[in-house]
């Protein structure tokens, strides 16, 4: 039996890269040197500029937190 996966999206363009994604949830997250956006790890992009990646249900604290902390309230779940 597989570790459940819970499904993130990460409307990126809308990112204002303040980093408190990656501080609550750093498994998942890292910020983007270039661009000085964050990055979902693994994610895969999608033609409407949405980044999704399956997590696993443990890591799901710590990214509801995130979500919850988003300034601009950009992270999502499924
Ligand atoms: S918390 Fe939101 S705005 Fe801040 S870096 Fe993460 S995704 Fe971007």
């Amino acid at each position: 039996m597989g570790v459940k996966k819970i499904t993130i999206h990460h409307q990126r363009e809308k990112c204002i890269g303040c980093g408190s994604c990656v501080l609550l949830a750093p498994k998942n997250w890292k910020m983007n040197d270039n661009d000085g956006k964050s990055d979902l790890e693994g994610g895969v992009l999608h033609k409407n500029g949405v980044v999704s990646v399956a997590i696993d249900e443990g890591d799901c604290a710590a990214n509801k937190e995130a979500s919850d902390t988003c300034p601009v309230n950009i992270i999502r779940f499924e």
